[in-house]
């Protein structure tokens, strides 16, 4: 017999571990400890070899569903004699943290315990160490109650009875509440507080089949609903939100009613009924109210994951609800009752909220499936501020992120833990949010910043606030940021070919980039070729209106003929301005030049007449995909020399409209020509280099068609491809290359 010390790392804590530990050792009959310290869970254990492997084997095997299991370590150390096996108490050691939990789905035995437990009964802030609220709550480690904004609700002696058995499922379970103890719904209609959750649910019921628009608070933030299969209720939401053209999400009574709106498979299933519950992008197969999905082929849903979600569903029996972020326009997601009750009326007709404080604010994340792997492209409940587990030391360093989609980092030790998604920081409210969670960070993790890495660009608020801090700064090349982000994740540091593909971001030679082949480490990069430079007529101006770009290409590659040509995407421009803005790009009035794939598919979406103007971000490459017709094997022609030229593409384009070639199959043939550039650009870089392995980075990756090719095409070829899953491959993914490229750099 001997004593055990082992040490588990990873997402154990919150979770109920501890008392999953006890419970396996008090039936197999052994005894020791088990102690929960800031960098981990602990165990001693008295036994001999065998047992210790069998031991170690059932928690592996039947650790708690909210866990996440990093490394087991054993060691032998001195014999102590135990009385029994007990849960010793927790001990702060170091500055070394434990994982924050996310927050977590109601689960299915707190769903069944709400139909039966007597101060229960459809209470809608049951949980348990299994599932619940966790890092929105969170103020400050160790994870006890009184550092929640669960802090104000002092537990019944029910509660507390469970709380205290080891042998409990709310053993410890901090946000453990009642009927009788804890939090509360309040509907606010008109002039009336509705208290009482029956009440509640049944005047919800006959609003939202009167087509109300209802604010509910959710986990992370405020959220707006309404009945997704009525037209008139979604259209009056869609105009009172001021959004125009972006699909809304949806949420789904059950797996069951969404299989009856989306192809679901198998891998869509699990992410869907996963404790993480993001939204999931799905191909539609019949449709809900049609200005929920726009046009789009793909709806973007979710299934029920608070309480309150499956009580709403019982009582409303409808099929999905729309349930967008309550905020205005490009501000963050509201939190905070007053807030809402002030701002989101201007769209609500009635506002859910509940007495118990957001503290840490989250968006549904979202997720969509590739090549049956989930890649997530807005990560935040559910999994922020989960960690990125690194194989270098980035202790120290803050990485303050992009600019339109942001996200930051900090550097703990090998860990990287990456902010919840925060958005666009050139919004007033947004940057005080991005301040505001850069602080909370530091305090949460026990961490203070001794160098800083921000983008190249001089203009992004996120350079701005790295050079405030005064701090050794290190900028980094928005491009190789991405690929790095990506090899980091993948736990990559020998040199790689990175395909870099985004809407903008600074490069060394201040043009702006986009279409970016790198060959690069973590350190360095070397640009081995890029899309050609086209001028930009109008700046920042051309995200919003693609038609400039069309132009663009059209005068650089046919010069002013192209105005003549009574294309139908300039039915409605005069040609005397279309002749002005040729001088300008001649004159270099504010064009400035770009390689950016983004502007090249919004080019051809405007050119085809698809995507003229853009009503939100990224609408024209995600029209340009949404109508893809899949059949079509065909791409045009391009030219490769020292830049990747496609003046042959465009000729062909204008060829096929002139033909009255349906728009499906320009978008085909256009994406199958970018695949094939991708093919044959990395091929020459691996003959040059001898380098075999290929890195996808950049929001162009999230073209579902362009990805799932590019890498089984590459696979088949015996590349090794390599690309984003648990980090978005836009702009939310940047910090991460940011902090690992610091971290090498600053090694020497
Ligand atoms: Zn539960
Ligand atoms: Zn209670
Ligand atoms: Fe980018």
């Amino acid at each position: 017999m001997n004593t055990y010390l082992i040490h588990i790392k990873g997402l154990v804590q919150g979770v109920g571990f501890r008392p999953f530990v006890y419970r396996i050792a008090t039936e197999l009959g052994l005894i020791g400890e088990v102690e929960n310290r800031n960098d981990g869970v602990f165990i001693k254990i008295n036994c001999d070899e065998n047992a210790l492997s069998h031991f170690i084997d059932i928690i592996k095997k039947t650790a708690p569903p909210a866990s996440g299991i990093e490394s087991i370590d054993t060691i032998e150390t001195k014999f102590q004699n135990f009385p029994d096996f007990r849960i010793v108490k927790s001990n702060t050691v170091s500055n070394r943290v434990t994982e924050v939990s996310p927050d977590i789905a109601v689960c299915k035995d707190c769903l069944e315990d709400m139909k039966r437990q007597s101060n229960r009964i459809d209470y809608p802030f049951i949980n348990c160490t299994n599932c619940g609220p966790r890092f929105t709550i969170i103020k400050d480690l160790p994870y006890d109650r009184e550092k929640t904004t669960m802090k104000e609700f002092i537990m019944c002696d029910d509660c507390r009875s469970e709380y205290t058995n080891v042998l409990d499922r709310r053993f410890h379970a901090q946000p453990t509440a009642c009927s009788v103890c804890g939090p509360e719904y309040t509907l606010h209609y008109q002039d009336e507080s509705i208290k009482g959750i029956s009440e509640i649910l049944n005047t919800l019921s006959r609003l939202f089949h009167e087509q109300k628009i209802i604010a509910i608070k959710g986990i992370g933030g405020f959220f707006l609903a309404c009945d997704a299969t009525n037209e008139d209720a979604v259209l009056r939401l869609r105009k009172l939100k001021n959004r125009e053209g972006k699909p809304f999400a949806v949420m789904f009574s059950s797996l069951e009613k969404t299989k009856e709106y989306a192809h679901i498979d198998e891998i869509e299933e699990k992410l869907l009924t996963s404790l993480k519950r993001p939204i999931v992008l799905l191909n539609s197969i019949k449709q809900l109210a049609p200005s929920v999905c726009v046009g789009f082929e793909t709806i973007g849903a979710m299934l029920p994951y608070m309480p309150l979600h499956y009580l709403l569903f019982e009582a409303l029996k409808l099929d999905a609800i729309v349930l967008t972020s309550g905020n205005l326009s490009d501000e963050p997601i509201i939190t905070n009752n007053e807030t809402a009750l002030s701002i989101l009326t201007n769209v609500a007709d009635a506002v859910v909220t509940y007495n118990r404080d957001i503290y840490n604010r989250a968006d549904d994340s979202v997720a969509v499936v590739v090549n049956k792997k989930e890649r997530i492209s807005r990560r935040s409940r559910g999994y922020a501020p989960s960690p990125v587990n690194l194989n270098s030391n980035v202790e120290g360093i803050l990485a303050t992120g992009a600019e339109l989609v942001n996200c930051f980092a900090i550097g703990k030790y090998d860990q990287a833990i990456l902010s919840q998604h925060i958005g666009d920081l050139k919004n007033m409210e947004t940057y005080e949010f991005y301040c505001e969670s850069i602080d909370r960070y530091k305090r949460l993790f026990r961490f203070e910043p001794q160098m800083v890495v921000s983008d190249l660009h001089p203009d992004y608020l996120s350079t701005r606030y790295a050079i405030d801090s005064k701090l050794p700064h290190i900028k980094v090349q928005h491009h190789h940021a991405h690929i790095a982000s990506c090899m980091a994740e993948n736990g990559l540091s020998e040199p790689v070919i990175g395909v870099s593909f985004d809407g903008t971001g600074l490069g060394d030679d201040n043009n702006i980039w986009g279409g970016e082949f790198l060959i690069c480490d973590l350190k360095n990069y070397q640009r081995f070729s890029h899309f050609d430079y086209i001028p930009m007529p109008g700046g920042d101006k051309v995200s919003d209106e693609p038609w400039r770009m069309a132009v663009s290409h059209l005068y650089q590659y046919f010069g002013t003929g192209f105005i003549d040509l009574g294309l139908p995407f300039l039915k409605n421009t005069n040609p005397a301005s279309l002749a002005m803005l040729c001088q300008a790009i001649d004159k270099k009035i504010n064009t400035p030049l770009t390689s950016s794939s983004g502007r090249l598919f919004d080019s051809v979406a405007a050119l085809i007449n698809l995507c003229p103007v853009s009503k939100f971000h990224a609408e024209a490459p995600m029209r340009l995909e949404s109508v893809i017709d899949k059949s079509v094997e065909q791409a045009y022609s391009f030219e490769i020399n020292d830049t990747i030229k496609f003046e042959a593409t465009f000729k062909a384009i204008l060829k096929d409209i002139k033909n009255n070639i349906p728009v499906s199959v320009i978008s085909a043939k256009f994406h199958n020509t970018i695949i094939a550039v991708v093919v044959e650009m990395v091929n020459r870089m691996k003959t040059e280099s001898g380098i075999n392995k290929v890195i996808f980075s950049g929001g162009t990756f999230q073209n579902k068609y362009l990805l799932e090719r590019v890498e089984t095409k590459l696979t088949n070829q015996g590349f090794n491809v390599v690309s984003h899953k648990k980090v978005p491959t836009n702009d939310g993914g940047i910090a991460l290359g940011q902090l690992v490229i610091a971290a090498a750099n600053n090694a020497g």
